[in-house]
């Protein structure tokens, strides 16, 4: 037997009611803030995510899935959403729309990961983006949907961290600060984090190996080191979320995975999830359209990981695990007659969008009853000869057990049990 790949799932029938939920929470908040799908391809260029999510990144270092295809083109398996939807945005020339550009996307993606609780090898994405939108009402916006989203899903005692990693201006000296810092715990420092210190001494923050996070406690914080304009950037995001009621813990140590991010970096956590406490990450990107090709643009979203999400939800109740989908009408049909007008009746239902259903296995009448039982059936009705001659049946509730005599018409039936 072949099984699945490591770090892969199968999602199966009895969990996708859930998966759909999420998905139609998804697309009926970004309605109503604007954000319009788009669907970008599985695969890019590698280029691509070696230049937009940067080469100093663990996606970009040791995650990636990445081949060469028949052609001889470097090929990589999108590892997140941001990139492909900034290529998008130049090659479509969506700039040329009136601004902002509000997207929003609902995709697979791709790490080379060690697969363990939360962590999967090809996980989920529901993600936002907002290009152009120049006023810091939109940081506010972006923070804003996806808390909606969570609560629409019903998602409860979810946490929203918050901090400003600055802009190029502010970031320079910053790294002179921090170079100087981690340059005195050097000989402790991972192998990844030695070339960090030189290129992107930042990402020594996010590093999770537990002697680098441990020295990256006492390091100095951005937050304390913005330029004024990024500081005024930051204070007014705030007040944008003081004034609807939005409450955020500042957490300097917040410096997101991807290169990049400036200015507002957000995540949202959950204390259901253990290690991987982290159910939605987000921020502002400034540089990255025009890194990629495009004229400066402002740029700002998140994903939130819905493999992660699933879990919290199934931790916290079990009303949000729906109801599966259940028949309307059971029909249990004895003799050949009878298996025609149960074909007939079946048939006539479904065109009216209504869950009908019949054997198909050849089970004996008790059979058919259990499984009627089985898959939940709100009414049954057992056909047989007398009933086809008669043309009318009993119609049974399967819940309190009454019946009634009904003709063997699609409509009258139709009426009874919608
Ligand atoms: P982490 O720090 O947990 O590795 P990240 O910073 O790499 O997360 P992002 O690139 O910001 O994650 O992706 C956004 C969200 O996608 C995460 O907050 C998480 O919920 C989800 N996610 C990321 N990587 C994985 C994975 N390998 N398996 C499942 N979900 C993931
Ligand atoms: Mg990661």
């Amino acid at each position: 037997m072949i099984n699945k790949p490591r770090g892969t799932e199968d999602i199966l029938p009895v969990d996708s009611p859930l998966w759909q939920k999420i998905e139609q929470a998804a697309r009926e908040v970004c309605a109503s803030y604007g954000y319009r799908e788009i669907r970008t391809p599985v695969f890019e260029d590698t280029a691509l995510f070696q230049r937009g999510v940067g080469d100093t990144t663990d996606v970009v270092q040791k995650e990636m899935y990445t081949f060469e295809d028949k052609g001889g083109r470097s090929i990589t398996l999108r590892p997140e959403g941001t990139a492909s939807l900034a290529r998008s945005f130049i090659e479509n020339s969506l700039y040329a729309d009136p601004q902002p550009t509000k997207l929003f996307y609902l995709i697979s993606c791709y790490r080379y990961e060690k697969p363990q609780s939360g962590r999967l090898r090809e996980f989920h994405q529901f993600g936002i983006e907002c290009f152009g939108g120049t006023s810091d009402a939109t940081d506010a916006e972006v923070i804003a949907l996806a808390l909606s989203f969570f609560e629409k899903v019903g998602v409860k005692g979810l946490k929203l961290n918050l901090n400003s990693i600055g802009c190029p201006v502010c970031k320079k000296d910053y790294n002179e600060k921090l170079r100087e810092y981690f340059g005195q715990h050097q000989d402790k420092l991972c192998e990844t984090c030695h070339t960090r210190l030189e290129k992107n001494p930042m990402r020594i923050i996010d590093c999770k190996s537990e002697i680098c996070s441990a020295i990256a406690k006492d390091a100095p914080k951005m937050i304390d080191h913005l330029c004024p304009d990024c500081k005024a950037h930051l204070d007014k995001t705030l007040a944008y979320l003081d004034a609807v009621g939005i409450s955020y813990t500042i957490d300097s140590s917040i410096v997101r995975g991807l290169d990049y991010y400036t200015r507002t970096v957000f995540e949202i956590t959950s204390d259901a999830l253990g290690a991987q406490s982290t159910v939605c990450g987000g921020g502002r990107y400034n540089g990255l359209v025009e890194e990629l090709g495009g004229k400066p643009t402002e740029g700002i979203g998140f994903a939130v990981g819905l493999e992660r999400l699933i879990m919290i939800l199934k931790s916290q109740n079990s009303d949000n695990l729906i109801p599966q989908n259940q028949p309307r009408i059971f029909f249990a049909a004895i003799g050949d007659n009878a298996d025609i007008e149960a074909q007939k009746l079946v048939y006539a239902l479904r065109q009216k969008n209504c869950y009908a259903e019949r054997d198909l296995c050849g089970r004996s009448i008790k059979a058919q009853m259990k499984y009627a039982n089985k898959l939940g059936a709100a009414y049954s009705m057992v056909l047989g000869d007398d009933e086809i001659a008669g043309g009318k049946a009993e119609l049974k509730n399967m819940a309190d057990g009454s019946v009634q005599i009904v003709a063997l018409n699609p409509d009258e039936i139709y009426d009874i049990i919608k």
